[in-house]
């Protein structure tokens, strides 16, 4: 059992980024997910499999979400060719060709022993003409179902996902068809792919409406920015996971409660204070801005193992105080903190 809403940070190739797991369970971290995708072509799913699987190889006890790798087959590899059976194409690394097919990806997740296994969908762009989001979708639908048939083990979750880009009735319709088959949870997927913030509001709206009175968990893939948080769980969202916190937090932006600081600005290197006084992590018990500064500007390993712990530490201490928020009533009150720290972006932007 894990508390939602809850934020899962990324080990996309089996390790969150600089962090080992001791820095995961100090910054409070649940459950984290893993990348078949990746994880698949090296070192290869049977090899870890082999080593006694994904938890024992990387040393976390905690739980595993792995995704189905659809999601990097689409954004990632190169050549692709999609039939109904399912999805040839070649490696980013080396060039090789591969299979995914529905039954496929669920042998890989088996291998690698996740708690929760992701169904393979497939991802299309929002703003393909109509008919091509459709035919993505009617074909997610049909692999969601071999997924389930396909699912190896019963102490493994499977959860599908719900697609159908921007359109209301599309994403109505999945969400009624993947809601309809025997999932453990329901992913929706598709968002944060460059579609606008309205956008993706309204339709977490509409899957909302369409998933009303449905018990089952809720994971928004691929979503993580502070004020992304706020709308999807006004929405009915527990799960997340995202790159960003710790993928900015290498390019030495840091994430606090008066908004992004980027400390690779001038103005940090003389500054004694730490990164967020109201921040107990590890680097903010520790180390000053001024220190930090110094570290991204030698390109010093530590300044991305350090900024890593403060942002993932900070975003899931966001979360916590969110879930406290929503238990006593002031989730408006931390939701408008936090969006007017966000949009006003003391320090240069990025986009959200
Ligand atoms: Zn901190």
């Amino acid at each position: 059992m894990i508390e939602t809403p809850e934020f899962m940070p990324v080990g996309t190739q089996a390790t969150v980024k600089a962090l080992t797991p001791g820095d995961l369970h100090a910054a409070g971290a649940q459950m984290i997910l893993g990348n078949t995708y990746h994880l698949n072509l090296r070192p290869t799913s049977e090899r870890i499999a082999r080593l006694g699987g994904l938890h024992r190889f990387m040393a976390w006890d905690g739980p595993i979400l792995t995704d189905s790798g659809g999601f990097q087959v689409f954004s990632l590899a190169d050549l692709r060719r999609v039939d109904d059976a399912g999805v040839t194409f070649t490696s980013h690394l080396d060039g090789s060709t591969h299979r995914l097919d529905p039954e496929r990806a669920m042998e890989i997740q088996s291998l690698l022993g996740s708690d929760i296994a992701m169904a393979l969908d497939q991802l299309v762009d929002p703003g393909l003409p109509r008919a091509e989001v459709a035919d993505a979708m009617e074909r997610t639908h049909r692999w969601a179902a071999r997924s389930l048939h396909a699912r190896g083990r019963p102490d493994q979750a499977v959860f599908g996902i719900i697609q159908g880009g921007v359109d209301p009735e599309l994403r109505r319709a999945s969400a009624a068809a993947i809601s309809a088959l025997p999932f453990d949870g329901i992913a929706i997927g598709g968002l944060s792919v460059g579609e606008s913030k309205a956008q993706m509001a309204a339709t977490l709206d509409v899957v909302a409406d369409a998933l009303e009175g449905d018990q089952r968990p809720r994971y928004l893939m691929g979503v993580g920015s502070p004020v992304d948080f706020f709308t999807a769980v006004e929405r009915g969202i527990d799960l997340f996971d995202c790159v960003l916190p710790t993928r900015v937090a290498r390019t030495g932006q840091v994430w606090t409660d008066a908004g992004r600081l980027n400390l690779r600005n001038a103005v940090f290197q003389d500054d004694p204070g730490p990164i967020d006084p109201a921040c107990a992590c590890e680097a903010c018990r520790n180390h000053s801005r001024a220190y930090l500064a110094h570290l991204f500007r030698a390109r010093e390993l530590l300044a991305y193992r350090v900024a890593s712990v403060h942002n993932v530490t900070w975003t899931l201490t966001l979360l916590r105080r969110l879930r406290a928020a929503l238990a006593d009533g002031s989730f408006n009150a931390l939701r408008d903190q936090i969006i007017a720290n966000f949009r006003r972006d003391v320090d240069n932007p990025v986009p959200d």
